[in-house]
Protein backbone atom coordinates (compact mmCIF):
# COMPACT_ATOMS: atom_id res chain seq x y z
CA UNK A 1 0.00 0.00 0.00
CA UNK A 2 1.62 3.12 -0.93
CA UNK A 3 -0.09 6.67 0.19
CA UNK A 4 0.11 9.06 -2.67
CA UNK A 5 2.18 12.53 -2.40
CA UNK A 6 3.82 13.08 -5.17
CA UNK A 7 4.64 15.73 -7.31
CA UNK A 8 6.17 16.00 -10.44
CA UNK A 9 6.70 18.76 -13.03
CA UNK A 10 4.92 18.07 -15.78
CA UNK A 11 1.59 20.01 -15.76
CA UNK A 12 -1.04 18.73 -18.25
CA UNK A 13 -3.05 21.75 -19.48
CA UNK A 14 -5.24 20.08 -22.03
CA UNK A 15 -6.76 16.88 -23.83
CA UNK A 16 -6.95 15.01 -20.47
CA UNK A 17 -7.98 11.55 -20.65
CA UNK A 18 -8.48 10.33 -17.34
CA UNK A 19 -9.20 7.08 -18.66
CA UNK A 20 -6.06 6.74 -19.90
CA UNK A 21 -4.03 6.21 -16.41
CA UNK A 22 -6.87 4.02 -15.30
CA UNK A 23 -6.41 0.02 -15.36
CA UNK A 24 -9.64 -1.20 -17.81
CA UNK A 25 -11.13 -3.23 -14.68
CA UNK A 26 -12.83 -0.37 -13.18
CA UNK A 27 -15.56 1.16 -15.59
CA UNK A 28 -17.04 4.21 -15.07
CA UNK A 29 -20.18 3.82 -12.62
CA UNK A 30 -18.79 0.79 -11.16
CA UNK A 31 -20.13 -0.26 -7.20
CA UNK A 32 -18.34 -2.82 -5.90
CA UNK A 33 -19.90 -3.79 -1.96
CA UNK A 34 -17.81 -4.90 0.60
CA UNK A 35 -18.65 -7.84 2.12
CA UNK A 36 -20.25 -7.65 6.14
CA UNK A 37 -20.04 -3.54 5.51
CA UNK A 38 -22.88 -2.13 4.01
CA UNK A 39 -19.77 0.27 2.01
CA UNK A 40 -19.58 0.47 -1.65
CA UNK A 41 -16.80 1.67 -3.48
CA UNK A 42 -17.54 3.46 -6.50
CA UNK A 43 -16.16 4.53 -9.83
CA UNK A 44 -14.56 7.29 -11.27
CA UNK A 45 -15.87 9.31 -8.67
CA UNK A 46 -14.88 13.53 -8.89
CA UNK A 47 -12.71 14.80 -6.26
CA UNK A 48 -13.34 18.21 -6.47
CA UNK A 49 -16.11 17.94 -4.29
CA UNK A 50 -13.73 16.45 -1.70
CA UNK A 51 -11.14 18.93 -1.57
CA UNK A 52 -11.53 22.57 0.09
CA UNK A 53 -9.86 23.83 -3.38
CA UNK A 54 -12.77 22.68 -5.00
CA UNK A 55 -10.32 21.03 -8.00
CA UNK A 56 -9.13 17.88 -9.09
CA UNK A 57 -9.95 15.37 -11.11
CA UNK A 58 -11.54 11.62 -10.33
CA UNK A 59 -10.41 8.98 -8.13
CA UNK A 60 -10.42 5.67 -10.29
CA UNK A 61 -12.04 3.85 -7.18
CA UNK A 62 -13.32 5.80 -4.09
CA UNK A 63 -14.55 4.72 -0.83
CA UNK A 64 -15.79 6.64 2.51
CA UNK A 65 -16.26 4.17 5.62
CA UNK A 66 -18.60 5.13 8.31
CA UNK A 67 -17.12 1.97 10.48
CA UNK A 68 -13.69 0.57 11.18
CA UNK A 69 -14.72 -2.56 9.56
CA UNK A 70 -15.61 -0.70 6.81
CA UNK A 71 -12.58 1.32 6.85
CA UNK A 72 -10.40 -2.50 7.23
CA UNK A 73 -12.73 -4.49 4.73
CA UNK A 74 -11.85 -1.11 2.15
CA UNK A 75 -7.89 -1.91 2.82
CA UNK A 76 -8.33 -5.86 2.48
CA UNK A 77 -9.90 -4.99 -1.22
CA UNK A 78 -6.76 -2.52 -2.29
CA UNK A 79 -4.63 -5.37 -1.39
CA UNK A 80 -6.53 -7.89 -2.90
CA UNK A 81 -6.22 -5.91 -6.52
CA UNK A 82 -3.10 -4.67 -5.74
CA UNK A 83 -4.09 -1.01 -5.52
CA UNK A 84 -2.77 1.90 -4.60
CA UNK A 85 -4.11 3.69 -1.24
CA UNK A 86 -4.57 7.63 -1.15
CA UNK A 87 -6.23 8.84 1.90
CA UNK A 88 -8.25 12.08 2.35
CA UNK A 89 -9.35 13.88 5.02
CA UNK A 90 -11.30 17.04 4.70
CA UNK A 91 -9.52 17.45 1.84
CA UNK A 92 -8.21 20.78 3.31
CA UNK A 93 -4.15 20.57 2.06
CA UNK A 94 -3.88 18.99 -0.96
CA UNK A 95 -3.90 19.94 -4.76
CA UNK A 96 -5.24 17.01 -6.31
CA UNK A 97 -4.50 16.49 -10.39
CA UNK A 98 -6.53 17.43 -12.72
CA UNK A 99 -6.23 14.31 -14.23
CA UNK A 100 -7.47 12.32 -11.06
CA UNK A 101 -5.90 9.38 -9.01
CA UNK A 102 -5.27 6.18 -9.84
CA UNK A 103 -6.34 3.05 -7.13
CA UNK A 104 -8.70 3.36 -4.36
CA UNK A 105 -9.03 6.76 -2.66
CA UNK A 106 -10.15 6.24 1.07
CA UNK A 107 -12.16 9.27 2.73
CA UNK A 108 -11.90 9.59 6.33
CA UNK A 109 -14.08 12.10 7.18
CA UNK A 110 -17.19 10.54 7.56
CA UNK A 111 -15.23 7.90 10.51
CA UNK A 112 -16.89 9.48 13.34
CA UNK A 113 -16.68 9.18 17.04
CA UNK A 114 -15.65 10.91 20.32
CA UNK A 115 -14.74 9.99 23.94
CA UNK A 116 -14.29 13.00 27.24
CA UNK A 117 -12.79 11.80 30.08
CA UNK A 118 -13.67 14.28 32.67
CA UNK A 119 -11.50 13.05 35.06
CA UNK A 120 -8.53 12.38 33.31
CA UNK A 121 -8.93 15.39 30.66
CA UNK A 122 -8.02 12.73 27.90
CA UNK A 123 -10.49 13.01 24.52
CA UNK A 124 -10.35 10.43 21.74
CA UNK A 125 -11.84 11.11 18.54
CA UNK A 126 -12.01 9.09 15.70
CA UNK A 127 -9.65 10.65 12.38
CA UNK A 128 -12.53 11.85 10.56
CA UNK A 129 -14.00 14.40 13.52
CA UNK A 130 -13.92 17.92 12.21
CA UNK A 131 -11.28 20.04 14.03
CA UNK A 132 -13.78 23.55 14.65
CA UNK A 133 -16.62 21.49 15.34
CA UNK A 134 -14.66 19.69 18.28
CA UNK A 135 -12.66 22.73 19.66
CA UNK A 136 -16.11 24.43 19.96
CA UNK A 137 -17.34 21.49 21.65
CA UNK A 138 -14.39 21.09 24.16
CA UNK A 139 -14.77 25.10 24.70
CA UNK A 140 -18.73 24.70 25.41
CA UNK A 141 -17.55 22.06 28.23
CA UNK A 142 -14.85 24.31 29.56
CA UNK A 143 -12.24 22.17 28.75
CA UNK A 144 -8.72 24.09 27.52
CA UNK A 145 -6.18 22.83 25.04
CA UNK A 146 -8.34 23.80 21.59
CA UNK A 147 -9.04 27.06 21.30
CA UNK A 148 -5.89 27.79 18.76
CA UNK A 149 -7.30 24.96 16.40
CA UNK A 150 -10.58 26.61 16.03
CA UNK A 151 -10.03 27.67 12.11
CA UNK A 152 -8.26 24.88 10.67
CA UNK A 153 -11.30 23.16 8.46
CA UNK A 154 -9.41 19.79 8.41
CA UNK A 155 -9.80 16.49 10.01
CA UNK A 156 -8.30 14.92 13.14
CA UNK A 157 -6.49 12.56 11.07
CA UNK A 158 -5.33 14.85 8.54
CA UNK A 159 -3.93 17.10 11.52
CA UNK A 160 -2.12 14.31 13.62
CA UNK A 161 -0.08 13.56 10.22
CA UNK A 162 0.36 17.51 9.37
CA UNK A 163 0.89 18.35 13.06
CA UNK A 164 -1.50 21.12 12.21
CA UNK A 165 -0.31 24.02 14.24
CA UNK A 166 -1.82 27.65 15.09
CA UNK A 167 -1.67 30.76 17.37
CA UNK A 168 1.86 28.95 18.82
CA UNK A 169 0.22 25.50 19.38
CA UNK A 170 0.05 22.38 17.43
CA UNK A 171 -0.94 19.03 17.32
CA UNK A 172 2.11 17.40 19.45
CA UNK A 173 1.61 19.42 22.10
CA UNK A 174 -1.68 17.84 22.93
CA UNK A 175 -1.46 14.58 21.25
CA UNK A 176 -1.12 11.48 23.73
CA UNK A 177 -1.11 8.91 21.33
CA UNK A 178 -2.65 8.04 17.75
CA UNK A 179 -3.83 4.36 16.94
CA UNK A 180 -3.04 3.73 13.09
CA UNK A 181 -4.41 0.90 10.78
CA UNK A 182 -1.50 -1.10 8.96
CA UNK A 183 -1.25 -2.85 5.39
CA UNK A 184 -1.57 -6.02 6.96
CA UNK A 185 -5.39 -5.13 8.82
CA UNK A 186 -3.92 -4.62 11.90
CA UNK A 187 -4.30 -1.88 14.86
CA UNK A 188 -1.76 -0.19 16.94
CA UNK A 189 -1.03 2.65 18.96
CA UNK A 190 1.84 5.02 18.30
CA UNK A 191 3.20 7.50 21.04
CA UNK A 192 3.77 11.09 20.12
CA UNK A 193 7.25 10.44 20.45
CA UNK A 194 7.24 7.51 18.18
CA UNK A 195 5.32 10.11 15.90
CA UNK A 196 8.27 12.12 14.73
CA UNK A 197 7.15 15.35 15.33
CA UNK A 198 8.32 18.73 14.10
CA UNK A 199 6.89 21.59 12.47
CA UNK A 200 3.80 20.73 10.57
CA UNK A 201 5.40 17.23 9.85
CA UNK A 202 5.20 13.37 11.26
CA UNK A 203 6.50 10.21 10.55
CA UNK A 204 3.25 9.65 9.16
CA UNK A 205 3.49 12.03 5.69
CA UNK A 206 3.90 9.59 3.40
CA UNK A 207 4.05 5.96 5.22
CA UNK A 208 1.48 3.77 4.54
CA UNK A 209 -0.52 3.75 8.00
CA UNK A 210 -3.44 5.51 8.19
CA UNK A 211 -4.88 7.11 11.35
CA UNK A 212 -7.86 5.89 12.64
CA UNK A 213 -8.11 7.92 16.38
CA UNK A 214 -6.24 10.27 18.13
CA UNK A 215 -6.06 10.73 22.22
CA UNK A 216 -5.43 14.02 23.51
CA UNK A 217 -4.31 15.37 26.93
CA UNK A 218 -6.86 18.67 27.36
CA UNK A 219 -7.41 20.39 30.76
CA UNK A 220 -11.24 20.21 31.81
CA UNK A 221 -12.53 22.05 34.97
CA UNK A 222 -12.46 25.89 33.36
CA UNK A 223 -15.30 28.44 32.89
CA UNK A 224 -17.35 27.39 29.66
CA UNK A 225 -17.59 31.45 28.99
CA UNK A 226 -13.83 32.18 28.90
CA UNK A 227 -12.85 29.10 26.97
CA UNK A 228 -15.60 30.37 24.80
CA UNK A 229 -14.24 33.78 24.89
CA UNK A 230 -11.15 32.75 23.69
CA UNK A 231 -11.98 30.51 20.74
CA UNK A 232 -14.42 33.47 19.26
CA UNK A 233 -11.40 35.23 19.55
CA UNK A 234 -9.07 32.81 17.56
CA UNK A 235 -11.80 31.97 14.43
CA UNK A 236 -12.33 36.52 14.32
CA UNK A 237 -9.13 36.41 14.02
CA UNK A 238 -8.88 33.86 11.24
CA UNK A 239 -11.41 35.43 9.62
CA UNK A 240 -10.35 38.91 9.78
CA UNK A 241 -6.89 37.96 8.63
CA UNK A 242 -7.41 35.12 6.03
CA UNK A 243 -9.45 34.68 3.19
CA UNK A 244 -12.11 32.30 4.08
CA UNK A 245 -14.86 33.37 1.79
CA UNK A 246 -12.70 31.76 -1.18
CA UNK A 247 -11.55 27.84 -1.77
CA UNK A 248 -8.35 27.94 -0.68
CA UNK A 249 -5.49 24.95 1.55
CA UNK A 250 -4.64 27.38 3.57
CA UNK A 251 -1.18 28.22 3.66
CA UNK A 252 0.53 27.12 0.66
CA UNK A 253 4.29 27.36 1.32
CA UNK A 254 6.02 26.41 4.71
CA UNK A 255 7.52 29.60 6.40
CA UNK A 256 11.13 29.46 5.74
CA UNK A 257 12.55 30.43 8.96
CA UNK A 258 13.39 33.16 10.02
CA UNK A 259 11.14 34.89 7.19
CA UNK A 260 7.31 33.86 6.56
CA UNK A 261 6.33 33.07 3.29
CA UNK A 262 3.63 35.34 3.31
CA UNK A 263 6.06 37.76 4.14
CA UNK A 264 8.13 36.83 0.97
CA UNK A 265 5.68 36.89 -1.18
CA UNK A 266 3.90 40.16 -0.59
CA UNK A 267 7.52 41.57 -0.95
CA UNK A 268 8.22 40.41 -4.29
CA UNK A 269 5.21 42.24 -5.18
CA UNK A 270 3.33 39.18 -6.03
CA UNK A 271 -0.14 39.69 -3.95
CA UNK A 272 -3.13 39.49 -6.29
CA UNK A 273 -1.32 37.69 -9.01
CA UNK A 274 -3.59 35.28 -11.06
CA UNK A 275 -3.11 32.45 -13.32
CA UNK A 276 -5.92 31.32 -15.24
CA UNK A 277 -9.09 31.45 -12.04
CA UNK A 278 -6.02 31.09 -8.99
CA UNK A 279 -5.18 34.24 -7.78
CA UNK A 280 -2.26 34.75 -4.52
CA UNK A 281 -4.95 36.07 -2.02
CA UNK A 282 -4.51 40.06 -1.53
CA UNK A 283 -5.70 39.29 2.24
CA UNK A 284 -2.99 36.99 2.80
CA UNK A 285 0.02 36.33 0.24
CA UNK A 286 0.37 32.50 1.64
CA UNK A 287 -2.75 31.82 0.72
CA UNK A 288 -4.02 30.96 -3.66
CA UNK A 289 -7.70 30.95 -3.36
CA UNK A 290 -9.81 29.84 -6.27
CA UNK A 291 -11.69 32.68 -7.75
CA UNK A 292 -13.83 30.43 -9.35
CA UNK A 293 -13.59 27.60 -12.07
CA UNK A 294 -9.82 27.18 -11.34
CA UNK A 295 -7.81 23.87 -12.36
CA UNK A 296 -5.74 22.12 -10.08
CA UNK A 297 -3.48 23.17 -13.24
CA UNK A 298 -3.73 26.61 -12.16
CA UNK A 299 -2.86 26.23 -9.06
CA UNK A 300 0.23 24.19 -9.59
CA UNK A 301 1.48 26.53 -12.35
CA UNK A 302 0.80 29.66 -10.39
CA UNK A 303 3.02 27.73 -7.18
CA UNK A 304 5.84 27.35 -9.88
CA UNK A 305 5.70 31.08 -10.82
CA UNK A 306 5.64 32.36 -7.23
CA UNK A 307 8.84 29.54 -6.06
CA UNK A 308 10.80 30.79 -8.78
CA UNK A 309 10.17 34.60 -8.56
CA UNK A 310 10.93 34.23 -5.14
CA UNK A 311 13.91 32.44 -5.58
CA UNK A 312 15.40 35.31 -7.94
CA UNK A 313 14.79 38.14 -5.39
CA UNK A 314 15.31 36.27 -2.15
CA UNK A 315 17.52 32.95 -3.20
CA UNK A 316 14.84 31.02 -0.73
CA UNK A 317 13.06 28.28 -2.49
CA UNK A 318 10.17 28.10 -0.94
CA UNK A 319 9.00 24.73 0.13
CA UNK A 320 5.00 23.71 -0.41
CA UNK A 321 2.72 23.07 3.10
CA UNK A 322 0.08 21.48 0.72
CA UNK A 323 0.58 18.00 -0.88
CA UNK A 324 0.24 17.34 -4.52
CA UNK A 325 -1.55 14.24 -5.36
CA UNK A 326 -1.62 12.79 -8.58
CA UNK A 327 0.18 14.11 -11.98
CA UNK A 328 1.24 17.33 -12.76
C1 LIG B 1 -8.85 28.16 5.12
C2 LIG B 1 -7.80 27.20 5.62
C3 LIG B 1 -7.07 27.52 6.75
C4 LIG B 1 -6.09 26.63 7.22
N1 LIG B 1 -5.38 26.97 8.33
C5 LIG B 1 -4.46 26.12 8.82
C6 LIG B 1 -3.73 26.42 10.01
O1 LIG B 1 -3.92 27.44 10.64
N2 LIG B 1 -2.80 25.54 10.43
C7 LIG B 1 -2.55 24.37 9.78
O2 LIG B 1 -1.71 23.59 10.24
N3 LIG B 1 -3.21 24.04 8.65
C8 LIG B 1 -4.17 24.89 8.16
N4 LIG B 1 -4.84 24.56 7.02
C9 LIG B 1 -4.48 23.34 6.27
C10 LIG B 1 -5.28 22.08 6.69
O3 LIG B 1 -6.56 22.41 7.20
C11 LIG B 1 -4.51 21.26 7.71
O4 LIG B 1 -3.27 20.81 7.20
C12 LIG B 1 -5.31 20.02 8.16
O5 LIG B 1 -4.66 19.41 9.23
C13 LIG B 1 -5.51 19.02 7.03
O6 LIG B 1 -6.47 18.07 7.46
P1 LIG B 1 -7.36 17.28 6.40
O7 LIG B 1 -8.22 16.34 7.13
O8 LIG B 1 -8.02 18.23 5.49
O9 LIG B 1 -6.23 16.48 5.63
P2 LIG B 1 -6.09 16.28 4.05
O10 LIG B 1 -5.83 17.59 3.43
O11 LIG B 1 -7.22 15.48 3.55
O12 LIG B 1 -4.77 15.40 4.01
C14 LIG B 1 -3.51 15.96 4.38
C15 LIG B 1 -2.48 14.82 4.42
O13 LIG B 1 -2.81 13.93 5.47
C16 LIG B 1 -3.08 12.61 4.97
N5 LIG B 1 -4.20 12.09 5.77
C17 LIG B 1 -5.39 12.68 6.01
N6 LIG B 1 -6.12 11.92 6.85
C18 LIG B 1 -5.36 10.83 7.12
C19 LIG B 1 -5.55 9.66 7.93
N7 LIG B 1 -6.68 9.46 8.61
N8 LIG B 1 -4.55 8.74 7.98
C20 LIG B 1 -3.41 8.91 7.28
N9 LIG B 1 -3.18 9.98 6.49
C21 LIG B 1 -4.14 10.93 6.42
C22 LIG B 1 -3.40 12.80 3.50
O14 LIG B 1 -3.08 11.64 2.74
C23 LIG B 1 -2.49 13.98 3.14
O15 LIG B 1 -1.18 13.53 2.93
C24 LIG B 1 -5.84 25.42 6.53
C25 LIG B 1 -6.59 25.11 5.40
C26 LIG B 1 -7.56 25.97 4.95
C27 LIG B 1 -8.37 25.60 3.74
Amino acid sequence: MTISQASANVCILSGLDTNKQFTANFNQGMEISLPGTNCVIKSHVSLSAYTSYRVGGPAELCVVPRSMEALQASVKYAKSQNLPITILGAGSNLLVSDVGISGLVIVTRHFRHSQFDPKTGLLTVAAGEPIPGLAWEVAERGWQGLEWAVGIPGTIGGAVVMNAGAHNSCIADILVSAQVLLPDGTLETRSREQLGYSYRTSILQGSDQIVTQATFQLQPGADPAQVLATTKQHKQHRLSTQPYHLPSCGSVFRNPKPYSAGWLIEQTGLKGHQIGQAQVAQRHANFIVNCGGASACDIFTLIRYIQEKVQEQWSIWLEPEVKMIGEF
